[in-house]
């Protein structure tokens, strides 16, 4: 074994499983190829090389139409990870920060209080902390209107499908723990899963 790999194992070896599952979920796709092994080998020697070959393969394979609306079904009907409720599906808002994209998803009537400010900032800085002052600036909040307009409608905003495409792999990986996969809504930004 090279030593770049043995010294990522090492490194790996330190971490939380959670830790380990964000980077195979999120980032799998930007590491390097030892990288890549190193983090399979890790979470395969803890006993997860079946969720390991899983994710792997989403990323791998990339996503198709009908995968797409699987995963996009499968949020859609959670409830609401802010307020409990059942009743309406979920959508979501990209917020664009100079740090990157940001999304909030959550039912449409809390997506209007995270947007429209004051009830929402609770929840925006639990989630993006202190990303808040850039999410009031004009620009974006123009643009988060225009999300809520299609939200009102029923439709995917275009926030809602990127999020599904670059959340596949932890979609994947929490599909069948509701628990974990509202908990990860709530909190996109989180580095665990
Ligand atoms: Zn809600």
């Amino acid at each position: 074994m090279g030593l770049d790999k043995k010294f990522l194992i090492e490194n790996y070896r330190r971490q939380e499983d959670d830790e380990l599952f964000y980077l195979l979920a999120n980032e799998y796709n930007d590491l390097t190829e030892v990288a890549k092994e190193a983090l399979a080998e890790e979470l395969s020697a803890r006993g997860f090389a079946e969720e390991v070959s899983r994710v792997i393969t989403v990323h791998e394979a990339g996503l198709s139409p009908e995968q797409q609306e699987y995963y996009a079904a499968l949020v859609r009907n959670l409830s609401c990870p802010h307020c409990n409720s059942d009743k309406e599906r979920l959508n979501a808002l990209m917020i664009k920060t100079r740090e990157g994209d940001f999304y909030a998803v959550a039912c449409p009537d809390c997506l209007s209080k995270i947007a429209g400010g004051s009830a929402g900032e609770n929840i925006l800085a639990a989630s993006f902390g202190s990303f808040m002052s850039i999410i009031n600036s004009v620009a974006v909040m123009i643009s988060i209107n225009d999300q809520l307009k299609i939200v009102r409608k029923g439709e995917d905003t275009a926030g809602f499908t990127k999020f599904i495409k670059t959340r596949v792999g932890q979609l994947e990986l929490l599909k069948n723990n509701k628990y974990k996969l509202i908990r990860m809504l709530g909190n996109p930004e989180a580095r665990v899963l």
